[in-house]
């Protein structure tokens, strides 16, 4: 049979660390010692008390569908980490539970941006930002953040990029892939800009909220007039080492909820049932567990940043939050190892992956074709190995 596939499925690509992921997890089971740093995933178990929930939630039968938005006491957990956590008032009826934060940020594309319409997205980004928008017939509009600005958007940037078609702005911080941190004053800048306009949103992905090295995370929703304009994604799988169990969920008007209730409703139903137990115990449970694993991100963070600044021809920025490094290594383009050449950062991952065994991410997927991603969510031993791997095989590219 001829493929037929949609143009939208077509037009889809795939996603960049997922595959990189596979394809290091296929290298891996044929018996090569790789080090996997290309998927963002704590690799910290599921902290026993939650997994303890997940355990009773199924022997006290939470196996069957649940309501679309959530249980009542999950929505009820997260209105309270909400407050206390960020000082925001939201009602139960103002958030929604998604099969993992990355449901959420899709709900919320589909709900808001119509055929034609701009999603502004700062560059370098998540890599699934413009598929979703794409999926949504919107057109990404890219600003670019260079590592000489921290890799963060200014107003001004901002503001040259706005027009009467865009809709909404994601902006991800603690960033992922670069780690960068806004603070309230960046925020407050950015969110000057965004005021001026009506009917233009803000979806602000703060999954990765809870691993911050700069203190206080600030929240765009805090700032007044913002709220009713700001969908707020978050989640379970980033703070509480919980990303197979699939809870995230999305706070915002009541009126983009609703509409992502509908969608939701079609498309997947409520999320697991048992996940929504568990991480309604990962809420509202002693919290030392997310300070714990801060700490060690923090340490590896340290780690990473001193080792890969030795690492010539390598430019590294220091990342403040997330667990991603975000090096630029175009340095290196257009040199060769026998016969293979390096043109792209994808180039230079593949390169790092089959010589060096070092499974990282190349930056084009991200937007930012200068650099590579690598996640330190991995040992102290894996990061000293992997930098001493890819040290020696950048050294063999002339
Ligand atoms: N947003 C960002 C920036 C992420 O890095 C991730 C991790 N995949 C997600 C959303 C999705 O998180 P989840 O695993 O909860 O779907
Ligand atoms: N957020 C992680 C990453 O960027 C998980 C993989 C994904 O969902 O893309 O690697």
């Amino acid at each position: 049979m001829k493929n037929t596939l949609s143009d939208r499925l077509n037009n889809l690509a795939p996603s960049a660390t997922l595959a990189m992921s596979q394809r290091s997890g296929e290298l891996k089971a044929s018996g090569v010692d790789v080090i996997n740093m290309s998927v963002g995933e704590p690799d910290f178990n599921t902290p026993d008390h939650i997994k303890e929930a997940g355990k009773k939630a199924i022997d006290d039968n939470w196996t069957r569908y649940s309501p679309v938005p959530g249980y009542p006491d999950i929505k009820k957990a997260i209105v309270e980490k909400l407050k206390k956590e960020n000082n925001l008032e939201y009602t139960t009826d103002e958030v929604l539970v998604s099969n993992g934060a990355k449901q959420c940020v899709c709900n919320a594309v589909l709900a808001l941006v119509n055929a034609g319409e701009e999603v502004i997205i700062p560059a370098p980004y998540w890599v699934s930002y413009p598929q979703m928008v794409k999926l949504a017939e919107g057109t990404p509009v890219y600003v670019e953040a260079k590592i000489e600005a921290d890799f963060k958007i200014t107003p001004a940037q901002l503001e040259s990029v706005i027009t009467p078609k865009t809709k909404l702005i994601i902006l991800c911080s603690p960033s992922n892939p670069t780690g960068s941190v806004y603070s309230q004053e960046e925020l407050e800048g950015l969110a000057e800009v965004i005021k001026k306009h009506d009917d233009l949103y803000v979806l602000a992905d703060e999954i990765y909220e809870h691993i911050n090295y700069v203190g206080k995370h600030a929240s765009i929703a805090s700032i007044p007039g913002m709220k009713e304009r700001t969908i707020i994604i978050n989640g379970v799988s980033k703070a509480y080492a919980m990303t197979g169990w699939r809870i995230g969920f999305m706070a915002g008007p009541q009126w983009i909820v609703k509409g992502c209730n509908k969608l939701q409703g079609q498309y997947t139903s409520g999320p697991c049932s048992m996940s929504q137990k568990a991480a309604v115990v990962a809420w509202n449970a002693d919290q030392s567990c997310v300070e714990e694993m801060r700490k060690a991100f923090e340490r590896r963070r340290d780690l990473i940043v001193k080792l890969a600044k030795e690492v010539p021809g390598l430019e590294v920025n220091v990342p403040q939050g997330a667990f991603y490094l975000f090096p630029k290594c175009s340095s290196y383009f257009g040199k060769s190892f026998g016969d293979r050449k390096i043109n792209t950062s994808s180039d230079l991952a593949m390169y790092l992956l089959e010589e060096g065994h070092v499974a990282t991410v190349g930056g084009d997927a991200f937007g930012s074709p200068e650099c590579f991603r690598m996640s330190y969510a991995t040992s102290d031993e894996n990061i000293v190995e992997a930098i001493s791997r890819i040290k020696a095989a950048l050294a063999k590219l002339k």
